[in-house]
C-alpha cells in the first residue's frame, strides 16, 4: 500500500471509504427523464425581464447572509404560517445535511423505506444510524413496525416524503398523524413534490411542535437554483441555524428564486400542464403489456417491469435516446422496477414509442 492509500485508510473514517459517491449520469443530448425536473423553459419576455434585474446584480459583494427579500417573497408564496420561522438551504439536501450535522453523533434517523437515498446517504455523513423500516408491498407505511420502530430506536428524527420518492404515492394522513403523535424525536415532512400533490402538511405545523416542513423550488421549475426551505417553530430553526453556513444561498439564486415567484403563475400553469400528462401517461403505460404502473401524486411514475428485465429496458431506452432511472438494482420493494419522470407531450411520446418498441 502506498504512503498516500496508507493515510487515506487511517484518515477517512471507514464507513466513508465503503461508500460510493452518488452517481449522476452525464445526459449528453438523451431525453432527460431521470430527475424529476420541470422539462418547460420560460418564454421569451420573462428570461429579458429576469436578466434586466440580474445586470443590476453586485457580484463583487457577499448576499444578504439572512434573505429577506427572498423569505418574505416564500412565505406568501408557499403559505407559510405567519408565527413559523423560515430556513433556506442550497437545495432541500443542504437542510437535510443541516439538521442532521445539529444531532448528537450515534442518533438515529429513521425514514420509511425505500425512500429518498439522501436520508440514509447523509446519515452517514454525518455520524448518525439510519434505520429504514420497510413500507407495506402496495406502499402504504407498516404502522405495526414503524410503532416498533420508534419504541426500539426512539429516533431523534423521522423523515417521510409526501409524496414519497421513488414510490410516488402519499402515505395515509391518519398514518403520519400518528407517528406525529407516538414520537419524541423531531418529524420533517419532506413536501418536495408538493406542486404535483393536492396535500400538505403546513397547517399541521401550529399543532405539533416537532413538525418541520421541508419544500424545495427544484421540481416546480427552478432546480438549476439549488433552493429548499424548512419551515417550523422559531426554537428548532434556531438551532439549525447556527449550523448553516454564512451565505449559503448565493446572490444570482436570491434574486433569480425572488423573481420567479413573483411569476408564480406561470409555474402553477406548467405544474398543472404536468399533472395533466402525468395522468395521460400513466393511461397510456397502462395499455402496455408486461409492466406493472404505480399511480402517482408525483412528477414521476413508477413502473415494475418482467422478472430481470429492468436493466434491459432501461439501456434499451438509452440507446434509443431516452434517459430515465434505474431502480431495479436493488432488491427488495424496487427490485425490477424503473422511474420515469414525466416530460413535455412531446417527450412522453417519444419514451412510450421507445419502451413499447422494447418491451
Ligand atoms: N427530497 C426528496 C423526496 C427528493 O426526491 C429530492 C430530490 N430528488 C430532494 C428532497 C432534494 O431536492 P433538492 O436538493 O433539489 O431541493
Amino acid at each position: 500500500m502506498s504512503r498516500l492509500e496508507n493515510n487515506i485508510t487511517h484518515l477517512i473514517r471507514p464507513e466513508i471509504q465503503a461508500l460510493s459517491a452518488y452517481a449522476i449520469p452525464d445526459p449528453g443530448e438523451l431525453v432527460k427523464l431521470d430527475a424529476m425536473e420541470n422539462p418547460y423553459a420560460w418564454p421569451e419576455k420573462l428570461i429579458n425581464e429576469w436578466l434586466d434585474i440580474l445586470r443590476n446584480v453586485s457580484v463583487n459583494r457577499y448576499p444578504d447572509p439572512n434573505a429577506n427579500a427572498l423569505k418574505t417573497r416564500l412565505r406568501t408564496s408557499m403559505d407559510i404560517p405567519q408565527d413559523m420561522e423560515l430556513m433556506l438551504g442550497n437545495g432541500s439536501d443542504e437542510i437535510i445535511q443541516i439538521i442532521m450535522m445539529a444531532l448528537n453523533p450515534g442518533q438515529v434517523v429513521l425514514s420509511p423505506a425505500p425512500s429518498f437515498v439522501m436520508y440514509n446517504m447523509i446519515a452517514t455523513f454525518a455520524g448518525l444510524k439510519y434505520v429504514g423500516v420497510p413500507i407495506t408491498d402496495d406502499f402504504e407505511l407498516d404502522m405495526d413496525a414503524m410503532t416498533r420502530a420508534i419504541q426500539e430506536h426512539r429516533p431523534a428524527v423521522i423523515f417521510i416524503a409526501y409524496p414519497n420518492n421513488p414510490t410516488g404515492n402519499l402515505f395515509k394522513r391518519k398514518d403520519i398523524l400518528e407517528i406525529l403523535n407516538i414520537s419524541d424525536g423531531l418529524v420533517v415532512i419532506d413536501e418536495a413534490y408538493h406542486a404535483f400533490a393536492d396535500d400538505t402538511f403546513m397547517a399541521e405545523l401550529n399543532q405539533f411542535e416537532n413538525l418541520l416542513i421541508m419544500r424545495t423550488v427544484s421540481k416546480m421549475g427552478l432546480a438549476g437554483l439549488r433552493l429548499g426551505f424548512l419551515a417550523g417553530h422559531e426554537k428548532w430553526l434556531c438551532e439549525f441555524n447556527k449550523i448553516r453556513l454564512p451565505y449559503n444561498i448565493n446572490v444570482l439564486t436570491q434574486i433569480s428564486a425572488e423573481f420567479a415567484l413573483n411569476h408564480h403563475a406561470l409555474f402553477s400553469e406548467q405544474t398543472g400542464r404536468i399533472c395533466h400528462d402525468r395522468a395521460k401517461l400513466l393511461e397510456e403505460l397502462n395499455k402496455l403489456q408486461g409492466l406493472t404502473v404505480f399511480p402517482s401524486n408525483a412528477n414521476f411514475i413508477l413502473l415494475r417491469t418482467a422478472a430481470g428485465e429492468s436493466t434491459r429496458i432501461f439501456e434499451s431506452l438509452k440507446s434509443k435516446g431516452i434517459l430515465i432511472k434505474n431502480m431495479g438494482v436493488t432488491e427488495g420493494l424496487l427490485r425490477d422496477c424503473l422511474r420515469v419522470t414525466v416530460g413535455t407531450p412531446e417527450e412522453n411520446r417519444r419514451f412510450l414509442a421507445a419502451l413499447s418498441a422494447i418491451i
